[in-house]
C-alpha cells in the first residue's frame, strides 16, 4: 500500500510540471491564493518559452530561478537557515538526452544556485562542487549575490527563541511549526518541442540543518535526475531520499516495469518502508508526456501546463 496522493496526467509536449516543495502546507487562504496564482503565472510564462522553440534545460532553469527570487519558497533569497543563522543552498539540473548533470552544494553567495549549477555542468569537468569552491565559482563567473533577507532572520531569531520554552509548552512548539515552514524546496521538470527532457531543483535545505549539511537537492538520481524516458525533481526530507536514490529508483524502475504510475508508487513503497509517511513528494514526467505528481505529506505545491490545458493546473 502506497502512503500518498498520486495524481497522474497525460498529454502532448511541451509540457512543464513544477513544484513548491512537500510539506504540510498549513496556510490561509489569502496565502494559498498567492502562492497558487505565483504558479499559475510561472507556468504560463515557461509555457510560452516552451513553444517559442526554448529547449527544456533553459526553460527549468528560467522556472526554478524565478520561483528562488520570490522568497516565498525554501530556495535562494526564501531559503532556510541552519542552526547558526546562515543560508546554505543546494541546487542541481540535469539534461536528459546527454545526461549531463550540474550541482552546489553549501553555496552561501549566490543569488541563483540553479543558474551556478548550470556553470558546473557546463564551464567545468565536474558534476557537484559545494562549500568555498561553489561561492567562488559563483564570483568568477559574476553571477548575482543573494540579499540578507531579514523577515526569514527574523523568522529564525522568533523560532530560536520559542524553541527555547519548557517542553510543556507543546502548542506554542506547534505554532512555530507553521511560522517557520511557509514554502518548501522547488523543482521544475520539462519535455521540449524537440523531445528533450530536464530536471532542477533547488533548496535551502531543512531548517535547523547542522553547518554542512548536505540534502538531497543536489545529488544526481537523489533530488533531481533526468535521462532520455524520465525527468524527476524530489522534495522533501533529504535524509531519506538520497538513502533510496529516489529519481533514479523512478526512473529505473520504470525501464523494466514500462509503466511509470506502477515506477513511482514502487519506489515510494521501498522509501515508505524505510522511513515512513510524512517524508517527500515528487513530480515526474516522461518522454511520452505521461505527468505524475506524488506526494506522502499533507500538501505539495504543484502544477503543469500543457497543450491539452486551456490553462494550468495548480494545486497545493
Ligand atoms: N529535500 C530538501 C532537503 O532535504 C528539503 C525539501 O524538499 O523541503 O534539503
Amino acid at each position: 500500500m502506497s502512503l500518498g496522493h498520486v495524481e497522474r496526467f497525460k498529454s502532448e509536449r511541451p509540457i512543464i510540471i513544477v513544484h513548491g516543495g512537500a510539506g504540510a502546507w498549513d496556510v490561509d487562504e489569502d496565502t494559498r491564493r498567492r502562492i497558487t496564482d505565483f504558479i499559475e503565472k510561472l507556468l504560463v510564462e515557461s509555457y510560452e518559452l516552451l513553444m517559442k522553440g526554448s529547449e527544456a534545460v533553459d526553460v527549468v532553469e528560467y522556472a526554478v530561478s524565478k520561483l528562488e527570487d520570490s522568497g516565498i519558497f525554501n530556495a535562494g533569497y526564501g531559503s532556510s537557515l541552519n542552526i547558526k543563522g546562515v543560508a546554505e543552498m543546494d541546487a542541481g539540473i540535469m539534461i536528459g538526452s546527454v545526461m549531463k548533470a550540474g550541482a552546489v552544494a553549501m553555496s552561501r553567495y549566490v543569488k541563483n544556485p540553479i543558474k551556478l549549477a548550470r556553470i558546473v555542468m557546463e564551464k567545468t569537468d565536474h558534476v557537484l562542487i559545494g562549500g568555498e569552491g561553489a561561492d567562488e565559482l559563483a564570483k568568477l563567473f559574476g553571477l548575482e549575490k543573494r540579499e540578507i533577507n531579514e523577515s526569514i532572520n527574523r523568522r529564525y531569531k522568533d523560532a530560536l527563541n520559542k524553541k527555547i520554552l519548557p517542553p510543556y509548552y507543546r502548542k506554542n512548539l506547534e505554532i512555530i511549526d507553521r511560522v517557520i515552514s511557509l514554502g518548501d524546496t522547488v523543482g521544475a521538470v520539462a519535455l521540449d518541442i524537440y523531445g528533450t527532457l530536464a530536471s532542477a531543483t533547488s533548496t535551502g535545505g531543512i531548517w535547523f540543518k547542522l553547518p554542512g549539511r548536505i540534502g538531497d537537492s543536489p545529488i544526481p538520481g537523489a533530488g533531481f535526475y533526468a535521462d532520455r524516458n524520465v525527468a524527476c525533481s524530489a522534495t522533501g526530507v533529504g535524509e531519506t531520499i538520497m538513502t533510496i536514490s529516489l529519481c533514479r529508483s523512478i526512473a529505473l524502475s520504470y525501464r523494466y516495469l514500462n509503466d511509470l504510475y506502477k515506477a513511482t508508487v514502487e519506489s515510494f513503497r521501498e522509501l515508505e518502508e524505510l522511513f515512513g509517511g510524512n517524508t517527500a513528494g515528487a513530480i515526474i514526467l516522461s518522454s511520452l508526456g505521461e505527468i505524475i505528481m506524488y506526494y506522502n505529506t499533507k500538501g505539495m505545491a504543484r502544477g503543469f501546463i500543457s497543450s491539452s490545458l486551456s490553462k494550468p493546473y495548480v494545486n497545493i
